[in-house]
């Protein structure tokens, strides 16, 4: 027997609207935006944009995880992480197609993306599209910043569990696929002292992370280990985004 395959805009767990940004938007200006997106989906290690090259689309989440990187010849940190509560292709929206940091997939999930254009388009002709997303830039801004002030000062320790926190609110999901290497990535430091930070939240019993599996195991427990950077970052984006 065939088995009609469902759309990705027919599947409720990635519809358009399991983004809070389109979410957010007043009926009318969310049809005109949806009718012009596509759905694209995000697997691991899927370069977005390349730093200093030209962005062809604007990109809306509706599960995964996307890292804004910044790599030198030193090795590679991030700089910021949006989910299905952000878009990615902010110099699109400030007058430039390029930045110096990249966008790659970090954790696999579904999007839904438009061209350069048509983006450019839209937010001219949609008020609150336009208002919407000059409230994510300033959030990501400040995620940015208070990323900076958390590298300087804070301990691997709280580090580790403040970007597990961010990852279990944008993945929605109990366990995630998270290997050391990426875990060190993200946290800028080297593998051996992602194993003692990760070592120390399991032992814990804050976190079981097995074969690159993490499993939250005490969500209260981890927010209390993470620095409040955690929390900072995560009430700013939710006055900016409701205001
Ligand atoms: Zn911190």
């Amino acid at each position: 027997m065939a088995v009609r395959n469902l759309s990705v805009t027919e599947t409720p767990d990635h519809a358009p609207s399991r983004n809070r940004i389109l979410a957010a938007l007043p009926a009318a200006e969310f049809d005109r935006i949806t009718s012009g997106l596509e759905p694209f989906a995000l697997l691991v290690n899927t370069v977005l944009y390349e730093a200093n090259s030209p962005i062809t689309h604007a990109y809306f989440p509706t599960s995964g995880c996307v890292s804004m990187v910044n790599a030198l010849d030193e090795g590679a940190v991030e700089v910021g992480t949006i989910g299905y509560e952000g878009w990615a292709g902010l110099p699109l929206l400030l007058g430039d197609d390029r930045m110096p940091t990249r966008a790659i997939v970090q954790l696999t999930g579904e999007s839904y993306r438009i061209t350069a254009a048509a983006f450019a388009k839209a937010v001219e002709k949609n008020p609150a599209f336009a208002r919407l997303l000059n409230r994510h830039s300033l959030a990501l801004y400040n995620q940015a910043a208070q990323s900076v002030a958390c590298n300087r000062l804070h301990t691997l320790e709280s580090r580790c569990a403040r970007w597990l926190l961010m990852t279990h609110d944008r993945m929605r999901l109990e366990e995630f696929v998270i290997t050391h290497d990426s875990l060190s990535y993200m946290l800028g430091v080297h593998r051996p002292a992602v194993t003692l930070a990760a070592g120390m939240l399991q032992r814990a019993g804050l976190i079981r992370y097995t074969r690159g599996r993490v499993r939250v195991v005490n969500r209260r427990g981890l927010e209390g280990v993470s620095c409040a950077c955690y929390e900072i970052t995560r009430s700013n984006y939710e006055r900016l985004i409701r205001g």
